[in-house]
């Protein structure tokens, strides 16, 4: 911070791009836009940096981040990719997809970016933005999403400054991101297996869950509105804001037409206006756990505990 704790918020044309890049070279935090949701971006190589990452967020140190790199040959430099990782990279970067892979034993990234595991969770980014960001730096980025830890994901510059102003130097805005929700993340096994750890906006028709691996951040209680929150709601009952979709109009409504894409999309920001509006509890109407529903779904579950 340079001295007086002011987080600048610039465009994200080439000259903001520009000045994001100096402060990640010189190990600051940078907030950015992606396809998913805004990420909270330090140089991945930097242990002084990746620790400003976790103290910015309030984030527990046993809970890895995600590097993001430019595509698969950056990403080769760190993890072990078995043919199986490989097209699966190939098919879905740059995109919402994080691949959780063995690390390289030769990996020059800080230690805590993969908080002691033997594997690293990588991604390839579609937004522009981002991609002009590592395409012009010489080192991946670790980027969580640009909220304190445990409430809701920012989706867009003015969410980030709800959550994080004054903590860190500077959101790079580029309107409101598109996905809505977190990347997909598989764990690519050595046999070739593929499991699911976290449901996203890419469906590989895995389930997770059976065979033990963990994603250890994904704790139960997550963006958390800070207020009750009670799921398929056909109606609101006394104070509550209601999020609705489809046939069940709200005060907001995730979708109004059952489009699954949109819904994601919204998700956030419907979180964002239920916490801040004076309700003193939230409810959501139901959506269905097919494809993009079942991530939208999986925050609800959380945002609720
Ligand atoms: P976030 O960046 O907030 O979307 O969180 C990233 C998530 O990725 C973490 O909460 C973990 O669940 C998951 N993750 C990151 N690295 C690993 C890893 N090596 N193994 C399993 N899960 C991981
Ligand atoms: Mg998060």
């Amino acid at each position: 911070m340079s001295g007086k704790n002011v987080t600048e918020v610039r465009l994200a044309d080439a000259e903001g791009i520009a000045k994001a890049a100096r402060i990640l070279e010189s190990g600051g935090l940078v907030a950015v836009p992606t396809e998913t949701v805004y990420g909270l971006a330090a140089r991945a190589d930097s242990a002084e940096a990746v620790a400003r990452i976790y103290a910015a967020k309030g984030r527990p140190d046993f809970n890895p981040l995600i590097v993001h790199v430019a595509g698969v040959e950056q990403a080769a430099e760190y993890a072990e990719f078995s043919p199986e990782a490989r097209a699966l990279a190939e098919a879905h970067w740059p995109g919402p997809l994080t691949l959780v892979l063995p690390r390289r034993a030769d990996a020059a990234l800080a230690e805590a970016v993969t908080a002691g595991l033997p594997t690293i969770a990588l991604r390839a980014p579609a937004h522009p933005v981002m991609q002009a960001l590592l395409e012009r730096l010489d080192f991946p980025l670790a980027a969580p999403s640009a909220n304190r830890s445990g409430f809701i994901s920012p989706t867009s510059a003015e969410h980030v400054l709800a959550s994080l102003e004054g903590r860190i130097e500077m959101v790079l805005d580029a309107g409101p991101t598109s996905a809505g929700v977190e990347s997909t993340i598989v764990a690519v096994r050595a046999d070739g297996s593929v499991e699911e750890l976290r449901p996203g906006p890419i469906q590989l028709g895995t389930r997770g869950g059976s065979l033990g691996i963990e994603a250890p951040g994904q704790l139960a209680s997550h963006y958390a509105p800070g207020k009750p929150l009670r799921l398929n709601a056909l109606a609101a009952e006394a104070g509550e804001f209601l999020i609705g979709f489809g046939a069940v109009a709200g005060d907001c409504t995730l979708s109004a037409s059952d489009d699954l894409g949109e819904a994601a999309s919204r998700l956030y920001a419907a979180l964002h206006e239920a916490a801040r509006a004076p309700h003193p509890r939230i409810a959501v109407a139901t959506v269905p756990d097919e494809g993009v529903g079942r991530a939208i779904n999986d925050r609800l579950r959380r945002a609720a505990a």
